[in-house]
């Protein structure tokens, strides 16, 4: 894995926010300049239609730690956050929104979390002014569904303001509108993972991207990673089990109607039940086939891009440095 070259990267979304740019780069530069450290701040102009890109240029020219992607359509969020961690230099990364609604003030807080050797700093929006039914209620039960998966309980997953060490953001890969889920991944590679209370500032200009429509996505998004979390590296478990029970079942009905046909000479022509027991056990076989394939997938997953099944945090020793060069001159 390459080094990172600087102390922190800052990655940006951008999705038609040109009013609220300029306000933002310079509380961002006041904060970042004022710590003394080497950094960059790395704006995705995800496919904006109105001014941002025009805007964000300008601010480069007397920025020369502005570093602009300009993607070629509009790929929502999570994908923006995905260019930026690619792009990015940065021991530290630190996500936050283009609207202003974060508030850069903040950002040395999550550094000094970062200090103490968490591997991820989440901001938690406190007071926040929400409607319950549409968003409390559902980020709350996403929230209790991470932490039973992952034993990680976050507040507000959905705070954009977070840091995150380099391995971090050059591991996870994110897909589907994902990023909200990023420390959840992570646990996989088993993450330190620490909350800071953080400003929420309204919007000023413009309005956000995203309506009720989210609460759906979010909620299959997340029965996709509770799926990922337990059972990505062993599917037959899950197909397997569900295969087994339903055959199980299907099985002690064929017998017993096999027992009546056979001894007590009972038609089964009127039993209904005879058809229950042959569904159970064919969906009992596709099942049990589905999780064959599955392990199938998941090797093709991990062999086909070199991909272990651990993570190593650190090797500590000397032993392994000629054995690595053994290996590279292979
Ligand atoms: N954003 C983006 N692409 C999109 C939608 C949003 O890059 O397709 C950016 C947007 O510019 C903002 C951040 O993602 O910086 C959060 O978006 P928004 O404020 O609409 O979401 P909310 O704060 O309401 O959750
Ligand atoms: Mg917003």
């Amino acid at each position: 894995m390459r080094k990172p070259t600087l102390d922190i990267s800052i990655v940006i979304p951008v999705f038609n926010e040109a009013e609220s740019l300029p306000g933002l780069h310079a509380e961002l530069e006041a904060v970042l300049k004022s710590l003394g450290q080497s950094y960059e701040i790395i704006a995705i102009d995800d496919g904006s239609r109105d001014n941002s890109l025009k805007v964000l240029k300008n601010l480069s020219e007397i920025d020369p730690h502005l570093v602009i992607i300009s993607l070629r359509r509009n790929f929502g969020q999570t994908a923006a956050f995905a260019a930026g961690f690619d792009r990015a230099c940065g021991a530290i990364v630190i996500t936050i929104d283009a609207d202003g609604q974060n508030d850069p003030v903040d950002i040395p807080r999550l550094l000094a979390r970062m200090a103490e050797g968490y591997d991820i700093v989440s901001g938690w929006r406190q007071n926040r002014k929400e409607p319950m039914l549409t968003r409390r209620l559902p980020s709350a039960a996403a929230n209790w569904l991470i932490a039973r998966n992952t034993g990680i309980y976050l507040h507000d997953s959905g705070c954009s303001l977070k840091a995150y060490a380099w391995e971090v953001a050059k591991t996870v890969r994110l897909y589907g509108d994902m990023h909200r889920f990023i420390p959840a991944f992570a646990s996989s590679m088993g993450v330190r993972v620490a909350e800071v209370p953080v400003k929420d500032r309204a919007r000023k200009f413009g309005k956000s991207h995203v309506g009720f429509s989210r609460t759906f996505r979010v909620f299959l998004d997340l029965f996709t990673l509770s799926f990922l979390l337990s059972f990505q590296g062993k599917p037959m478990r899950l197909f397997g089990s569900v295969g087994l029970v339903t055959g199980g079942l299907g099985g002690l009905i064929l017998v017993y109607l096999a027992y009546l046909k056979i001894f007590l000479g009972v038609h089964l022509s009127d039993r209904p039940v005879l058809w229950l027991g042959i569904l159970l056990v064919i969906l009992s076989v596709q099942f049990l086939f589905f999780g064959l394939i599955a392990e199938m997938v998941t090797r093709t997953y991990h062999e086909s891009q070199g991909k272990a099944i651990y993570v190593v945090r650190e090797i500590i020793g000397r032993g392994q440095e000629d054995c690595e060069k053994e290996r590279l001159s292979e």
